[in-house]
Order: structure tokens, then sequence, then C-alpha cells
């Protein structure tokens, strides 16, 4: 059950984009922006399965020069559309209140997201959390993105802590099939929101 799971974890991990906040941008534009990129340098197609599938590609062909700048086309293209960004309120108030919860106060929160870091620390500027969050892993922090377990390794890394005390929330089945891949425990985020709605109904 997840608030008995809740108690044991060191390090509590979330995806960003509708697990704390909504991102309003036009991911489907950015995608063909980045296959037409790609068209440009390689004149070739790339797999327009997922963003990443298509960065994937770069990351084979060894370009990390080119990997940055798309980097930056994906960066620019979130920020153009930050203003538009909500917090999903049940999770920041988990993220505020995590004792409430059954959470230890030393457990550290982190963050595994496909946006680019830069996004990722406005978003948190803008869920007024920045200093509830002790690290980030973003788009440029790995080189194998989600459902590859990397990003989840890269936390555990960081914290030096077992793969049993950690826990990761997402929005998407990609999110709980990386808990998987990475033998890392994982929920979907409604899991977590109904029980702060629970919470707040009980606390009324
Ligand atoms: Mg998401």
């Amino acid at each position: 059950m997840l608030i008995r799971s809740l108690k044991n974890k060191k390090v509590i991990v979330f995806d960003l984009d509708g697990t704390v906040v909504k991102l309003t941008a036009d991911w489907r534009l950015l995608k063909d922006i980045l296959i037409d990129q790609f068209r440009e340098y390689y004149g070739d197609d790339c797999n327009v399965k997922r963003i990443s599938s298509c960065l994937n590609e770069v990351v084979q062909r060894g370009d990390e020069r080119i990997l940055q700048n798309f980097f930056d086309i994906i960066q620019e293209f979130e920020l153009k559309s930050m203003n538009n960004t909500h917090p999903i309120e049940e999770t920041v108030t988990f993220i505020n209140n995590k004792e409430l919860f059954g959470v230890k106060k030393e457990a550290k929160l982190a963050i595994l997201s496909l946006n680019t870091r830069i996004t990722i620390i406005k978003a948190l500027e803008l869920a007024n959390i920045t200093n509830k969050i002790d690290y980030i892993v973003g788009r440029e922090d790995v080189r194998k993105w989600k459902p590859a377990p990397d990003g989840l390794f890269k936390i555990q890394k960081y914290f030096n802590v077992k793969k049993k005390e950690m826990i990761f929330f997402g929005d998407l089945e990609n999110d709980l099939v990386t808990g998987k891949n990475a033998d890392i425990e994982s929920y979907y985020i409604d899991d977590l929101i109904k029980l702060v709605k629970k919470k707040l109904d009980e606390t009324i």
C-alpha cells in the first residue's frame, strides 16, 4: 500500500509535467521541429515515435554538439510556453507537507524529467517549491531517457541509497515502465493525489 511504503523511503522522485506542474507546450509541434532539424543535419528521417527516440539516434551517431543544439531547441520551445504553467495543487501540498503523509523529515525529494533543466527550475519556482527539491535530473543530464532506468540510477547514486529506499511518481505509463526497468517502486501520481485529497478531507 502506498501510505505504508512512503514511511520507509529515503528518496522520493517525481516526474515534472503532469505530475508536479502542467506544462502547456505543443509537444507535437516540438517533435515536428526536431524532425525537420534532424533531416537538415543528416538528410534522413529520425524515429518519430517520441522526441527521445529521435534524440537516441543523435546519441548513437556520437554527435554531442548536435545533441546540444537539440537541447537548446527544446529549451527555447519549453520556455516560450512557460507562462501558462499550472502547479498540480495536490502534489505541491504533498511536497510541502510530506511528514503529514508519514514521510520521514530527512527524506530527500528529486525530479526526473524529460524537460530541460531550466524549464524544471522555472516550473519549481512557479510552484514555489524550489527549496524543497534536493536534486534534479533533466533532459541534458542523461543520454538514455525514460523508460531507460538511467535517470533513476543517477538519482540513486547521487543519494547513495538502496533501490527499495526510493519511490517514483509519474503521470504516464512510460514513467511506470521506467520504475520497472530500474526495479524501483513506482506509482501513478493519481494514487498520491487521491491520498492527499483523502488527508485534506480528514483534516477539514
Ligand atoms: Mg509527465
